[in-house]
C-alpha cells in the first residue's frame, strides 16, 4: 500500500436540515480521513441523477440504508487500493460499477458522498485547503441570499420559491454578509409590524415565509429594508421561480392561470419595476421555448439561470447553449452525482460564455463543500439560503474564513 492509497470507506446515515436521513461517507487513506455529507432537494428536476431512497416503512420511505449499504459493501471494496488523489479515476470507477445513465443502481447520494470525501482526503494529502486543491480561483462569490421563501419550501401561497438579495456593491465578502444580515433583521421587524408574529416563521432555507399573495409584496418588503439600512443600489434582487412546481397542463398557476407568454410578460414587467439582476428557472423544465424567449427578451441585462432544465448535466447544457436557452448554469453537485462531472460542466459553461451559480439544496447540512467549490471555480455567485439557520450560515461562514486566509489575494464580486 502506498501512502495515499484508500484503505477503507465507511458510510452511515445522518439527518439533514429537514430531519430526513441523508448519506455521510468517510474515506481513509494512510493517516488521512476525508468526510462529506450530501444534501437533498425538494423541488427536484425530473432528470436529476437518482437519489436512492429505500421506499420502505422506515422514515416514511425516505430511509437511505440501501445507499449506505452500497457504499460499505460495493463501492468500498471496489476503490480500496486506489490513490485517493486520483479523483477522475475514482469517479469513473463508481460510474462504471453503477452502469446506468442516471446513477440509479448505486444512488447518486452514495456516489457523491464518496466522491466529495475523496476530494477532502486528497486536499489533506496535498496539505492544501480544499478551495486551493480544487482550482486556482481567488474570487469570493456574491452571496444570493433567499430572504423570502415560497413554493415548495414554505407553507404560504407564494408561487415563486425564492426571493433573494444580492449585495453586489459590497467591497468584501464579509461586508456582503453583514449587509444581508442587517437587511434580514430589519425585514423581521417590518414583517412583524405588517403581518403579525406568525409572519416571521421561516421556510426550509431560512427565509421568512409570511402570508403574502404576490411576489411584488415580497419585493416591497425587501426594498424597504434595504432602504432603511441605507444600502440603496448596493443590493440587487433575484428570484428562483422553480416554475416546474406550479406548471400543470400547459399553464402556470400563480396569481391566476398564465400561459408561457403571460408569464414572460410578468417577468418583463417586474424586471422593469424592480432592480432584479437574476432569474432562475423562470419556466418549467420542459418549457424550452419559454427559456429561449426570456433569454432573447431579457438576457442582455439579466442572468437567466437554468436549474431543473439543466440539472448540472453537460448534455442538457449543450442543448441549452445550442438553443440559446438561459445564459447561466445552476451548479448542484448532487444533481449529477460526482465531483468530476460537476467541475467539467462548470468549465464547459464558462467556455461557452454561460455563467455559473453554485447552489445548496433545500435539505442541507453543515457540510460547506460548495463554498470551497465556488471559490476554486471563481463562479462569482453562490446561493445558500438566508443568513439564518446553521446549515445555511456555515456556507457563508466558511467563505469568510477563506477570504481571511486568502488575504491580499482575495477578490470579491459577481462574474
Ligand atoms: C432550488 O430549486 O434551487 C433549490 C435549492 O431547491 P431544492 O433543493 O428544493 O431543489
Ligand atoms: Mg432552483
Amino acid at each position: 500500500m502506498e501512502e495515499f492509497d484508500i484503505e477503507n470507506v465507511r458510510a452511515r446515515w445522518v439527518l439533514d436540515s429537514r430531519g430526513n436521513p441523508t448519506v455521510e461517507a468517510e474515506v481513509f487513506a494512510g493517516d488521512i480521513v476525508g468526510k462529506a455529507i450530501v444534501p437533498s432537494g425538494a423541488s427536484k428536476g425530473k432528470r436529476e441523477a437518482v437519489e436512492l431512497r429505500d421506499g420502505e416503512k422506515a422514515f416514511h420511505g425516505k430511509g437511505v440504508s440501501k445507499a449506505v449499504g452500497n457504499i460499505n459493501k460495493i463501492i468500498a471494496p471496489a476503490i480500496k487500493g486506489m490513490d485517493v488523489r486520483e479523483q477522475a479515476a475514482i469517479d469513473k470507477k463508481m460510474i462504471e460499477i453503477d452502469g446506468t445513465e442516471n446513477k440509479s443502481n448505486l444512488g447518486a447520494n452514495a456516489i457523491l458522498a464518496v466522491s466529495l470525501a475523496c476530494a477532502r482526503a486528497a486536499s489533506a494529502a496535498a496539505n492544501k485547503p480544499l478551495y486551493e486543491y480544487l482550482g486556482d480561483g481567488k474570487l469570493l462569490p456574491v452571496p444570493f441570499m433567499n430572504v423570502i421563501n415560497g413554493g415548495e419550501h414554505a407553507g404560504n401561497e407564494l408561487a415563486i420559491q425564492e426571493h433573494m438579495i444580492a449585495p453586489v456593491g459590497a467591497a468584501t465578502f464579509r461586508e456582503a454578509v453583514q449587509m444581508c444580515s442587517e437587511v434580514y433583521q430589519t425585514m423581521k421587524e417590518l414583517i412583524k409590524n405588517r403581518y403579525g408574529k406568525n409572519g416571521i416563521n421561516v421556510g426550509d432555507e431560512g427565509g421568512f415565509a409570511p402570508p403574502l399573495k404576490s411576489s411584488e409584496e415580497a419585493f416591497e418588503i425587501i426594498l424597504d429594508a434595504i432602504e432603511e439600512n441605507g444600502y440603496g443600489n448596493k443590493i440587487k434582487l433575484a428570484i428562483d421561480s422553480a416554475a416546474t412546481s406550479f406548471y400543470e397542463n400547459g399553464f402556470y398557476h400563480m396569481q391566476g392561470k398564465l400561459s408561457t407568454d403571460d408569464l414572460l410578460n410578468f417577468y418583463e414587467d417586474i424586471a422593469g419595476k424592480y432592480p432584479i439582476i437574476l432569474m432562475e428557472d423562470p419556466f418549467a423544465e420542459d418549457d424550452w421555448d419559454g427559456f429561449v424567449a426570456i433569454t432573447e427578451r431579457l438576457g442582455n441585462k439579466i442572468q437567466i439561470v437554468g436549474d431543473d432544465i439543466f440539472v448540472t448535466n453537460k448534455k442538457l447544457l449543450e442543448k441549452g447553449i445550442e438553443r440559446r436557452a438561459a445564459n447561466a448554469l445552476l451548479l448542484k453537485p448532487n444533481q449529477i452525482g460526482t465531483l468530476t462531472e460537476s467541475i467539467e460542466v462548470a468549465h464547459y459553461s464558462f467556455k461557452n460564455g454561460y455563467g455559473v451559480m453554485v447552489s445548496h439544496r433545500s435539505g442541507d447540512t453543515c457540510d460547506s463543500f460548495i463554498s470551497d467549490l465556488a471559490v476554486a471555480l471563481a463562479t462569482g455567485k453562490i446561493k445558500s439560503g438566508a443568513p439564518c439557520r446553521a446549515e445555511r450560515t456555515e456556507k457563508y461562514n466558511r467563505l469568510m474564513r477563506i477570504e481571511e486566509e486568502l488575504g491580499e489575494k482575495a477578490r470579491y464580486g459577481i462574474s
